[in-house]
C-alpha cells in the first residue's frame, strides 16, 4: 500500500485529480511541480493514514518505512540533512483536506531546530539573526499546534521584550535578542508542559505529524465541518515539505494573492506581501502588508516570474486562484495553489467573464456560481436616500450592508441570534473559534486585520457583510462598550455597517434590496437556455408580480385570494359575508366583493399578459377574518361606559357569539379549503365569476390572458368533482353573458397525503396539479407549523432531522407522497401539468429533487425566482 507520495520538480508522484488522497493542497503542490512550476519538494501522507491513525491510535510500520524513506530522498534531492549540525534540512507539516478549511488545521514551519542545527543554519547562511528568528518561529507554532500552549503566552514574551528594548517591529530585533528569546520560549515550554523542549528532530516530526491528524478532531474543525456539511470520514492529509525562507532579509518576503480580485471580481492581480517575514505574518496583521503592485518596483524579477506563473496556474486550472509565495533571496517558490473563495458578485463576474475569455463553457459557469452566492446579489444594501453619519471607516471586506445590536463575543452572538434578535458581532479580530458566532451574526466589524485577514476571508465565504480593520475603534471589553471618534456605544446598541465601503454608522440605516442586472441577467440567461423546468411566482398583489417577472418568473403558480381580503377596504364586506345567518344576505355581501375581485384580477392578469396565472379559490377558516374576541369584549366595554344604545350592544353581543361558535379546535384541519367551497358555494361562484369576468375585459381589450383555477385541500375525488362541476357551470355561463370564449384550466392543489395517493382518480378531474408542499409537510408529519417552532430547532441541533422540512423538502416522506402523487396522476392523464408551491419552491434542493421526478415547474416568492432559475438550470446540468 501507498501512503507517501513525493512532490517536487525531479519527481513528482501525484497529481490535481487525487484531492480525496492528498488533500487539496497535497494534490496542487504536485500539480504545480508537474507543470514545471518551482515548488519546494516535500512529500504528502495520505488522508488513508489519517483514518487509520485516528482509529487505532498509531500507525502501521509500513507508513514508518515509506515516512524515512521520503526524508532521505528530500535529503538527496536537497542536499541537506535532516538533524545535521552543519546543514540542516528543514521542513513544514503542513494539514491539508480536501477542501480548503481555511485556520482550522495548524502548520508548523521550521522543523528539524535544535540547539546544535540552529547553530548549523546560522554558519550556512551566514545570517545569525535569520536562524533565531526561525528557532523563536518554531518554537511558537511547535509549542502552539503541537503542545497545545496558549499562544499568548509567547506573544506576550515577545511583546515584553521588544517593549524592554524600546522597538515596536519583530524585525527590528536583533540576533542576541532573538537568542534570549529563544531561552524564554523554551522555559515557557518547560513550565507549561513540564518537560524539555524536543531537542530530537525526528521526534518532532513525529509528533508534529500526530498534531495534524488529532487536530482534524478538534472542536474548530468540527464546527466548521458542521456548518459546511463536510463529512468527517474525509480526515486530512499531512504535508511535509522542505522549508524555503522568506526571512533571511530585504531581498526575501512572502505573501498571498488572487488572480482575479475576489471582492469584485475584477481581473487584476490582487494580494498583499512582507518582506523578510515567514508564513502566515502577512494573514496575521503583525506587520502591514504591502499591496502586491509593490513588488514590482522592489523586486521586479521575482514579480514577472510570479505574474507568468500565476497566469499559467489560471490557465490550467480555468478558474481564479488563491495563492502561497515565498521570496528566498531573490528566487521565487510557489508553496500553495487553490480555488479561490469569492464573494457573490465576483463568482458570478469571474464566471461570466471567464466564458467571454473562452476559459469555460456556459454550462461550466453555471455550476460556478451557487444558488446561495445568487440570494446574496439580491441582499440589502444602504438606502442611498437615508440620512447617516459615517463615524469610521475600515476595509470594505465582505460587501452587503447589516444592522444589529453591538455584541462582543462569538458565544454572546449566538445567543442573541437563537432569541432571534439581529446582532453586529465586534471584535478585535477573529479566529476559528469565532465561527459559529460569525455565522450567527448579520454581519462583523473587527478592529484589526487585512482583505485576507481572518474576518475577512471567513465572512466573504458565508456572504456576511464585514468590516474589518477599523482602527478607530477601540474596544473596552470590561465595560463591554466601544468607542469611535467621541461616542460611545454600548453592548446592546443598534449599529449598521457596510461591507461594500467599510463604513461603520451609529444606530439603524434603512437597506434596500438591488435588482437583477448585467452579469446576472447574462447567466440567468444562459441558466434559461439549459433548464427544462418552468419557474413561477408565488405572488398576490401586481406589485409582487411585477417584481417576479422581472426576475424572469413565467407566470404565476399560487395567486393566494384570501390575501386580497384583507384590504381595509373589503374587511367589512368579507365579515358581512361571514356572518351572514342565510344564503340570500351572503350573497349581497358577496356581490359587493365581485367587483374588488374583478378588479385584483384584473391587475395581476395584465401584469403577467400572456403567461398563466394560477388563481388559488378561498382558503383559510373563515374566522381569521372575524374580530378577535378580545377585540369585541373591549369594544362592548366601551360602548358601556359611553352609555352606548342596546341596539348596538346587541350587535357587538350577536357578533361574538358568533365568533364563538366558529372558533375551532384544529382550524387547519378544520372548516377551510374546498370545505368551505362545498359548504358555501356561493364563496367560489363569486370568485370564479370574478376572475372569468376579469379575464374576459381584458381579452376583449386585446390581451393574452391564461387564467386557471385552482382548488385548495382537496383529499377526495369527490370533492373535486362536485365543486368543478359548480365552477364550470359558472364560468360557461359568464361567458356565454359576455360572448367571450377562451381557455381556461381547473385544476387543484395536492397538499393531503389522501389526495396524493389517489392522484390517479384525482387527475381524471383535475386539469393540472400543484403540490403545495408546505400543507403537505405539515399533514404527513403530523407537525403543526404554528406550534413546530417548540420543537424542530432542537430536532435540527440534535440531528433527529438533517433539516427543518418546512424550508428543505423531505425527500424521503414528503417527497415521496409528491413522486407518488406525479406517477399516478400521470396515469390516468398523461399531459397532466404539474407544479409545486410553497417554500420549497424557491429551495435549490428542493428544485432539484423535483426536477428529478419530473415537474413542470416550481413557483417560489419572487425574490427566490432568480435562485429557481439557476438552481433547476444546475439541476439539468
Ligand atoms: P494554511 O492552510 O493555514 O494556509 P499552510 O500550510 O498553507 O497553512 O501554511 C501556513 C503558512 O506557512 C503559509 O503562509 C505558507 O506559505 C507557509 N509555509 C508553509 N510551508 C512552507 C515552507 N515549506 N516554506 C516556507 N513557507 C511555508
Ligand atoms: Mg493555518
Ligand atoms: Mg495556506
Amino acid at each position: 500500500n501507498k501512503f507517501v507520495y513525493f512532490f517536487g520538480n525531479e519527481e513528482t508522484e501525484g497529481k490535481n485529480s487525487m484531492k480525496d488522497l492528498l488533500g487539496g493542497k497535497g494534490a496542487n503542490l504536485a500539480e504545480m511541480a508537474n507543470l514545471g512550476i518551482p515548488v519546494p519538494p516535500g512529500f504528502t501522507i495520505t488522508t488513508e493514514v489519517c483514518l487509520l491513525y485516528l482509529e487505532k491510535g498509531d500507525y502501521p510500520t509500513e507508513v514508518i518505512d515509506q515516512i524515512n524513506n521520503a526524508i532521505s530522498k528530500l535529503e538527496k534531492v536537497t542536499g541537506k540533512k535532516f538533524g545535521d549540525n552543519s546543514n540542516p534540512l528543514l521542513i513544514s507539516v503542513r494539514s491539508g483536506a480536501r477542501v480548503s478549511m481555511p485556520g482550522m488545521m495548524d502548520t508548523v514551519l521550521n522543523l528539524g531546530l535544535n540547539d546544535d542545527t540552529v547553530v548549523g543554519l546560522s554558519k550556512k547562511s551566514d545570517n545569525e539573526r535569520f536562524a533565531y528568528d526561525s528557532y523563536r518561529r518554531f518554537l511558537t507554532m511547535f509549542g502552539d499546534v503541537v503542545l497545545d500552549i496558549e499562544h499568548h503566552k509567547f506573544e506576550s514574551a515577545l511583546s515584553a521584550k521588544k517593549k524592554a528594548l524600546g522597538v515596536t517591529l519583530d524585525t527590528d530585533l536583533d540576533a542576541t535578542a532573538l537568542k534570549e528569546i529563544v531561552e524564554e520560549f523554551k522555559s515557557i515550554i518547560r513550565n507549561s508542559t513540564g518537560e524539555d523542549f524536543p531537542q530530537d528532530p525526528r521526534q518532532q516530526l513525529q509528533m508534529a505529524i500526530d498534531a495534524v491528524f488529532n487536530s482534524w478532531n478538534n472542536q474548530r474543525a468540527i464546527t466548521y465541518r458542521r456548518l459546511n456539511n463536510i463529512p468527517g470520514e474525509w480526515g486530512t492529509a499531512v504535508n511535509v515539505q522542505s522549508m524555503v525562507y522568506g526571512n533571511m532579509g530585504e531581498t526575501s518576503g512572502t505573501g498571498v494573492a488572487f488572480t482575479r480580485d475576489p471582492a469584485t471580481g475584477d481581473k487584476r492581480f490582487f494580494g498583499e506581501y512582507l518582506m523578510n517575514a515567514q508564513g502566515e505574518d502577512v494573514v496575521a496583521g503583525i506587520r502591514t502588508p504591502q499591496p502586491i503592485s509593490m513588488l514590482q518596483q522592489t523586486l521586479p524579477e521575482s514579480y514577472a516570474t510570479l505574474e507568468k506563473i500565476y497566469k499559467k496556474l489560471e490557465d490550467h486550472f480555468r478558474d481564479m486562484q488563491d495563492i502561497e509565495f515565498t521570496i528566498e533571496d531573490g528566487k521565487l517558490y510557489m508553496l500553495q495553489t487553490r480555488t479561490g473563495k469569492r464573494t457573490a458578485a465576483a463568482a458570478l463576474k469571474i464566471a461570466v467573464e471567464m466564458v467571454e475569455e473562452g476559459l469555460i463553457d456556459k454550462r461550466t459557469a453555471i455550476t460556478r456560481v451557487s444558488p446561495e452566492q445568487i440570494d446574496r446579489l439580491l441582499h440589502p444594501t444602504i438606502d442611498s436616500q437615508a440620512e447617516y453619519e459615517i463615524v469610521a471607516t475600515g476595509l470594505p471586506a465582505s460587501p452587503g450592508a447589516a444592522v444589529g445590536k453591538v455584541v462582543f463575543t462569538a458565544e454572546h452572538a449566538e445567543e442573541m441570534a437563537k432569541m432571534d434578535e439581529k446582532v453586529i458581532l465586534v471584535r478585535t479580530e477573529t479566529s476559528p473559534e469565532d465561527i459559529g458566532g460569525m455565522d450567527a451574526a448579520q454581519g462583523i466589524l473587527t478592529v484589526r486585520g487585512g482583505m485576507t485577514s481572518h474576518a475577512a476571508v471567513v465572512a466573504r465565504g458565508m456572504g456576511k457583510p464585514c468590516v474589518a480593520g477599523c482602527g478607530s475603534v477601540t474596544i473596552d471589553i470590561n465595560a463591554c462598550t466601544f468607542s469611535v471618534s467621541d461616542v460611545t456605544v454600548s453592548e446592546g446598541d443598534f449599529v449598521t455597517i457596510d461591507g461594500s465601503t467599510g463604513n461603520l454608522i451609529i444606530g439603524k440605516v434603512e437597506l434596500i434590496t438591488p435588482g437583477v442586472s448585467g452579469e446576472l441577467d447574462t447567466l440567468l440567461e444562459w441558466a434559461d437556455e439549459v433548464r427544462e423546468m418552468g419557474v413561477r411566482t408565488n405572488a398576490d398583489t401586481p406589485h409582487d408580480a411585477q417584481v417576479a417577472r422581472e426576475f424572469g418568473a413565467e407566470g404565476i403558480g399560487l395567486c393566494r385570494t384570501e390575501h386580497m381580503f384583507f384590504g381595509e377596504d373589503r374587511i367589512p364586506a368579507v365579515r358581512e359575508m361571514i356572518l351572514a345567518e342565510d344564503t340570500e344576505v351572503r350573497k349581497a355581501a358577496l356581490q359587493k366583493l365581485l367587483p374588488m375581485q374583478k378588479e385584483d384580477f384584473m391587475g395581476l392578469f395584465k401584469v403577467m399578459e400572456g403567461l398563466p396565472v394560477t388563481i388559488r379559490l378561498l382558503d383559510p377558516p373563515l374566522h381569521e377574518f372575524l374580530p378577535k374576541h378580545e377585540e369585541l369584549a373591549d369594544r362592548l366595554r366601551a360602548l358601556e361606559a359611553e352609555g352606548g344604545s342596546a341596539e348596538e350592544m346587541e350587535t357587538v353581543k350577536q357578533v361574538m357569539e358568533r365568533v364563538e361558535s366558529m372558533v375551532e379546535t384544529n382550524p387547519m384541519l378544520g372548516h377551510r379549503g374546498c370545505r368551505l367551497g362545498i359548504t358555501y358555494p356561493e364563496i367560489y361562484e363569486m370568485q370564479v365569476r370574478a376572475i372569468i369576468e376579469a379575464a374576459c375585459e381584458l381579452k376583449a381589450s386585446g390581451m393574452d390572458i391564461v387564467p386557471e383555477i385552482m382548488i385548495p385541500l382537496i383529499s377526495h375525488v369527490n370533492e373535486l368533482s362536485s365543486t368543478k362541476k359548480d365552477l364550470v357551470e359558472v364560468a360557461e355561463s359568464v361567458m356565454a353573458e359576455k360572448d367571450c370564449k377562451f381557455d381556461y384550466l381547473v385544476g387543484t392543489m395536492i397538499e393531503l397525503p389522501r389526495a396524493a395517493l389517489t392522484a390517479d382518480q384525482i387527475a381524471k378531474e383535475a386539469e393540472f396539479f400543484s403540490f403545495g408542499t408546505n400543507d403537505l409537510t405539515q399533514t404527513t408529519f403530523g407537525f403543526s407549523r404554528d406550534d413546530a417552532g417548540k420543537f424542530l430547532p432542537f430536532y435540527v441541533e440534535n440531528s433527529i432531522l438533517e433539516d427543518d422540512p418546512f424550508a428543505v423538502l423531505d425527500q424521503e416522506g414528503v417527497g415521496e407522497l409528491v413522486r407518488i402523487g406525479i406517477e399516478k396522476g400521470r396515469s390516468t392523464r398523461p399531459d397532466l401539468k404539474i407544479g409545486i408551491c410553497g417554500e420549497h419552491g424557491g429551495e435549490p434542493s428542493s428544485v432539484k429533487f423535483g426536477y428529478n421526478i419530473g415537474l413542470n415547474y416550481v413557483s417560489c416568492s419572487p425574490f427566490r425566482v432568480p435562485i429557481a432559475r439557476l438552481a433547476a438550470a444546475q439541476a439539468v446540468i
